[in-house]
């Protein structure tokens, strides 16, 4: 058996290395190292794949957040809902800004933003509220956009992990992740679905204004050359990034696929184990589909991610490194409860549901290249360790 990884970079590089090197020696050949052809062609070809007006590619995905949210203007005070189950990239940024941080709690069988509480948390200083497709799934976008709509906030989607998703609204229209609300960010850290081989980001917009003011953002709040009418920063996709980029963009949705394929794998090995919750896209309110979500695509499994309920979570992960099988807790601490993110305002019976995951969630390794005798010995193990 292959030796089993969380993330498998090398094999699924083996696989397109030659699409992949000749991108690289195309930047390396003509020295356009930032700027060059290859970021306005991979630029071009993410507009088209993803149905967006305008991608604005960044370093990275906070850069990303960050540069969303000073796009739209939010100011010192202003605050931000989003989730308290999610990577600290989120809250991050939107202490940075000086913005205030309304972390609520999540769904307990999606991991996503809970509509409920996020409607509690809305007060006449609210301007923004930041779904985040945690796991690679879609949050509920049609409550969300209602809500904002109501209440005239703007919504930041963190699509870090859910780029190539499909959210199919209750009406039955269809959208990419990232492109429903007022802008839409991604990452393309490496272990990322659309990953390239160091760091790199992108912003989406439909909105023609907020895309011409972020493209001044990211570089150095410039319209005109030296001419500084903002204050922005610098934040770029390097040209070697884009190639990589360019090359692995036409895989996504079979990158999508496979992933799907394992998910539904260990869904059916755990199907029958009564300690065990395997992630569900099933009450996702607006879809009406199976177990995997093969009508709309909206799950593309950036981690797969089961809850253990007999209290062995943690003896799971151990006995799970010594069988040579890597995995992670995705996330061990509420961001209510990190000390950078701590604030009187929050009350632990306010996050029933994330205060519970960080006790029982645990993710298997997920990648394009899993095969069925690993995902045999995996599920194996872990059956034979938790009944
Ligand atoms: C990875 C990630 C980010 C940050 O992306 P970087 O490119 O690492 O800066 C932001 N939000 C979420 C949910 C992420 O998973």
């Amino acid at each position: 058996m292959k030796k089993i990884q969380m993330v498998d970079l090398q094999g699924q590089y083996a696989k397109i290395k030659d699409s992949v090197n000749n991108s690289i020696e195309q930047v390396l050949n003509t020295s356009a190292y930032i700027n060059g052809p290859l970021v306005h062609e991979f630029q071009a070809d993410l507009e088209k794949y993803l149905g967006v007006k305008h991608v604005i590619p960044c370093a990275n995905g906070t850069d990303a957040l960050q540069i969303a949210m000073m796009g739209l203007g939010l100011e010192q005070g202003d605050e931000v809902i989003t989730a308290d189950f999610t990577f600290a990239a989120t809250v991050e940024v939107i202490a940075l800004l000086k913005l205030t941080p309304v972390l609520v709690d999540v769904d307990e069988d999606t991991f996503n933003i809970n509509i409920d509480a996020l409607k509690k948390a809305i007060t006449p200083k609210t301007k923004a509220i930041v779904p985040v497709h945690l796991f690679g799934q879609v949050a509920n976008m049609d409550a969300v956009m209602e809500i904002a709509k109501e209440h005239n906030l703007f919504v930041i989607e963190d699509n870090a992990q859910a780029i190539g998703a499909n959210y199919t609204f209750k009406n039955g229209k269809k959208q990419k992740a990232g492109t429903i609300g007022n802008v839409g960010t991604t990452s393309f850290f490496p272990s990322k679905n659309l990953g390239c081989y160091g760091d790199g980001g992108a912003i989406f917009t439909n909105d023609d204004a907020l895309a011409h003011t972020i493209r001044g953002i990211v570089n150095h709040g410039m319209y005109t050359r030296y001419y500084h009418d903002v204050v922005g920063v610098n934040s770029r996709l390097d040209s070697i990034q884009a190639g990589v980029l360019k090359a692995k963009l036409p895989l996504l949705d079979s990158y999508c696929n496979a992933r799907r394929n394992a998910a539904r794998f260990y869904n059916k090995a755990f199907a029958n184990n009564p300690n065990i919750i395997t992630p569900t896209t099933k009450s996702n309110a607006t879809n009406s589909c199976g177990e995997i979500c093969d009508v709309c695509d909206c799950h593309v499994f950036h981690q797969y991610t089961l809850q253990i309920t007999n209290g062995k979570r943690d003896e799971l992960h151990k006995h799970l490194l010594d069988n040579g099988i890597p995995n992670a807790i995705y996330y061990p601490v509420a961001l209510h409860a990190q000390k950078a993110y701590k604030d009187d305002r929050y009350n632990e019976t306010d996050f029933p549901v994330t205060n519970k995951l960080i006790q029982t969630v645990i993710s298997l390794p997920m990648h394009t290249e899993l095969d069925t005798e690993q995902l045999e010995f995996i599920t194996n193990t872990i059956n034979n360790f938790i009944k």
